[in-house]
């Protein structure tokens, strides 16, 4: 396969966009000025102020020629420079799928700072590089993004511009969902796939909620093994299925689509996720006190999924108790479990962590991006020795929430093991066979902290 390149002018969208565009395919991703700073231990403000830029253009010129020359397939962010040396120019061609991200000077001007990029002192040199280079990159180039508007557009348009050049042989699978450019599945999928020796591929692909029935019958004839589904599609998802497994159902959303002689089949594989994630540290929801925050859809699987594994009690405390009465409701009909429902105040959530043995932050407080976060972590302070606090949130790594925990003498798990988890029990469903959850975990871990 030939990699895929985005030149452009510094500041075009080339780095951000090729990362989530790599993320999007799990594909690795390589900025070649990173590569360069890293091959010569030095930033490329002190090359070019020590050495010149004649001396950076000489290194820039040897990691192009060694990134375009390996075998794995590769997202590649060249410089803004990169095609002034024309045999630059002709490694991106012969080996690269080559598009020009074509963004306005004056939104690039507004964007970026200056203090990384030596050639660049203020919008005049922007507008002579541009005079400079602009028909060096029409001619390198393959395709031109007009990159003038969001990211995700830019990233729709990008794979509609790949569709050709993206292999469509061996197990095809995808993620759906709006927004989709953040998400880790494709890297997760195909560090599963690649270890499996399963040929095939995964990737991200943005549904708005409006064109889900058309997705879902164009995947019903693509020859596609099977798709997940992620916010907002897990719910209204199921009448559009053939069948759906009973967990799936019980807690209306399905994250896991397989597809089977033209038969859309849903499952739930998140709860499943879960619990495999806390019995990988020791810790399951049989004889335990559970206590979920949060009363949205992934606290409603965990706690449909606790009572039915024969937990002893469950509290649910939401901000809206309303939506933790309901939930409770659903699981008295369908287990003896003991349940709580209630409000995410304070008093109510030291009481019911006074009695719990695992404690699920199921809400969004701490997410980096979310802007909200516990307004106070005393709660915690009730907790029994030895309890377990799982946060679903895996960005930041650690949560003021696991910090405080762990501070706390508490055992502590974040949500990247229920996210690996689920995206494995997932691909045993795709690929129809048992897999080495620990061995994959394992590599899967490791792709994501590359
Ligand atoms: P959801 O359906 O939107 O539910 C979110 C819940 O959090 C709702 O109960 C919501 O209350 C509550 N909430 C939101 N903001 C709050 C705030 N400021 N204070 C108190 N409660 C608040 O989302 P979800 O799918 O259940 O996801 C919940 C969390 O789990 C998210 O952080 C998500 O990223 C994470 N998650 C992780 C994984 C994984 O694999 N690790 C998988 C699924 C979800 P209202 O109902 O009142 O709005």
């Amino acid at each position: 396969m030939k990699h895929i390149a985005l030149i452009g002018l510094s500041g075009s969208g080339k780095s951000s966009l090729g990362e989530m565009l790599a993320r999007n395919l799990g594909l690795p991703f390589a900025d070649l000025d990173e590569e360069a700073e890293r091959e010569t231990g030095m930033s490329i403000r002190r090359m070019f102020d020590l050495h010149g830029e004649r001396f950076f253009r000489d290194v820039e010129t040897g990691v192009t020629r060694r990134i375009t020359a390996s075998p794995m397939q590769t997202v590649i962010a060249p410089g803004g420079g990169v095609v002034l040396r024309p045999e630059n120019a002709r490694a991106l061609k012969e080996r690269c799928v080559v598009i020009f991200l074509d963004r306005p000077v004056g939104m690039i001007a507004r964007d970026i700072t200056y203090d990384d990029r030596p050639l660049l002192t203020g919008a005049g040199h922007l507008l002579d590089q541009e005079r400079e280079r602009r028909a060096l990159y029409l001619d390198a180039a393959d395709f031109v993004l007009q990159n003038d508007s969001g990211p995700s557009d830019a990233l729709d348009e990008l794979m509609k511009m790949l569709d050709d050049f993206l292999p469509k042989s061996g197990t095809g699978c995808a993620v759906i969902g709006d927004p989709i450019t953040h998400t880790l599945s494709p890297v997760i999928h195909m560090a599963v796939f690649g270890a499996m020796d399963v040929s095939g591929w995964y990737r991200a692909v943005r549904v708005p909620a409006g064109e889900l029935r058309a997705f879902v019958e164009m995947a019903r004839g693509s020859g596609m093994r099977g798709f997940n589904v992620t916010i907002p599609h897990k719910s209204c998802i199921i009448p559009l299925l053939d069948e759906t497994e009973e967990g799936a159902k019980l807690c209306g959303a399905v994250n896991t689509v397989v597809i089977k002689d033209g038969r859309l089949s849903g499952f739930n594989t998140d709860m499943g996720g879960l619990l495999s994630s806390l019995v990988s540290i020791g810790f399951g929801y049989a004889g335990r006190n559970i206590t979920i925050l949060g009363a949205g859809g992934a606290a409603r699987g965990a706690a449909f999924k606790a009572a039915l594994e024969g937990a002893e009690s469950v509290a649910i405390l939401g901000r809206r108790p309303e939506k933790a009465h309901e939930i409770a409701s659903g699981i008295r009909a369908v287990s003896s479990c003991r349940v709580y429902p209630g409000e995410m105040s304070h008093r109510e959530m030291s009481h019911a962590a006074g009695e719990s043995d695992i404690l699920i932050n199921a809400t969004p407080l701490g997410m980096s991006g979310a802007g909200s976060d516990f307004e106070s972590l005393e709660f915690l302070r009730s907790l029994p020795r030895g309890a377990l606090v799982c946060d679903l949130v895996y960005r930041p790594a650690e949560t003021n929430l696991l910090r405080a925990s762990r501070d706390l003498g508490y055992e502590t798990q974040n949500g990247l093991g229920m996210l690996i988890h689920q995206a494995l029990l997932a691909d045993e469903l795709f690929l129809e066979r048992r897999l080495d959850m620990p061995a994959l975990y394992k590599i899967v871990e490791g792709k994501i902290a590359k």
